[in-house]
């Protein structure tokens, strides 16, 4: 099938009591990773384009090779995404370059004027078939271009959330209730230490989420700055010449119960960051006299496919729902 929006892969996640994966890609490795496991597990799936990777990849590089994995893998619905647009210019740009879905994130602005801009990217979009995310809270963390620093952020409030998605006609919002982007998520004067002196982060807000579903009943809820950072893979960076002490994400558990309720998308980009990294390092400590790169993005290319199949049956619940 060609690539579609997310309306429907929306509406059938929330009445299934799943999420969509959305993940970022920036190129060809990744995308075959992604879709890949997405066409072996019938998981329908968001690929993800941020403004650093249309910076690094180039527009057209990547709308390409995401229809070549439309082509690939024509029984999974795959949906083209803008990732933090940050302008009407650029959400126009993606709209009309072939993407079926942008997100506007006016959420570091005033509340008037989030809603002014999101409402012009709306019309635009609409007109031309393509949906609209937007963000109302501010999560912490980096991503690339958005940074915000911890202690800075602050939860979405419901009753915020219920005029803007009225006022603007979003398809989907993002909110705010405790995740963050990037491999440090929090600092470790927010976290508590378990036995064997690993970070344990603060519980997402369980209670913003309801809240805002009771006001907003059917609405599809995003999530972002959703990866879990898995110790396993800072393991073994660490164990072969990487530095990243205390880096932490989300609980998969945590994820795996916001997908139950209106969450309808959960982002995850760090982790593929993290597969690859861990991979290749491991790679190049075990053969140092290889120099083909396709010797160590090939395995890369499969710890992407299986951390992605983990996500897609444990975390998201979205296999078989293609
Ligand atoms: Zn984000």
């Amino acid at each position: 099938m060609p690539l579609v929006t997310t309306t429907e892969m929306f509406k059938k996640a929330y009445e299934g009591g799943y999420a969509v994966g959305a993940f970022n890609v920036n190129n060809m490795e990744i995308v075959q990773g992604i879709t890949e496991a997405c066409q072996e597990q019938k998981a329908p799936v968001v690929l993800q384009v941020s403004k650093g990777a249309r910076a690094y990849a180039n527009h057209n590089y990547l709308v390409k090779m995401v229809q070549a994995a439309v082509e690939n893998c024509p029984e999974i619905p795959i949906a083209l995404h803008l990732d933090h647009g940050d302008s009407f210019e650029v959400c126009k740009s993606c709209i009309d370059g072939g993407f079926t879905s942008v997100m506007i994130d006016a959420s570091s602005k005033p509340f008037e004027e989030n809603i002014a801009l999101t409402k012009q990217v709306v019309e635009y979009a609409h007109a031309h078939g393509v949906v609209v995310e937007a963000e109302l809270g501010t999560l912490a963390g980096v991503e690339d271009e958005v940074c915000v620093e911890a202690g800075n952020e602050s939860y979405s409030r419901p009753e915020e959330v219920e005029e803007f998605v009225s006022r603007t006609g979003c398809d989907s919002l993002a909110i705010a209730i405790g995740t963050s982007h990037g491999a440090y998520k929090f600092t470790a004067a927010q976290c508590t230490r378990n036995e064997d002196g690993i970070l344990v982060p603060p519980p997402l807000r369980f209670d913003v989420l309801e809240e805002v579903s009771k006001r907003l009943p059917g609405f599809p809820i995003v999530l972002h700055g959703s990866s879990s950072v898995p110790q396993n893979f800072v393991d073994i960076i660490n164990a072969h010449g990487g530095k990243m002490p205390d880096a932490i994400g989300i609980p998969e558990e945590e994820l795996r119960k916001a997908a139950t309720m209106s969450v309808c998308k959960i982002n995850i980009d760090s982790d593929i960051r993290l597969a690859i990294t861990a991979t290749i390092r491991e790679y190049f400590d075990e053969h140092p006299d290889h120099f083909d790169p396709r010797q160590y993005l090939k395995p890369a290319r499969q710890a992407v496919k299986d951390m992605v199949t983990h996500k897609l049956i444990n975390v998201l619940g979205c296999n078989g729902k293609a």
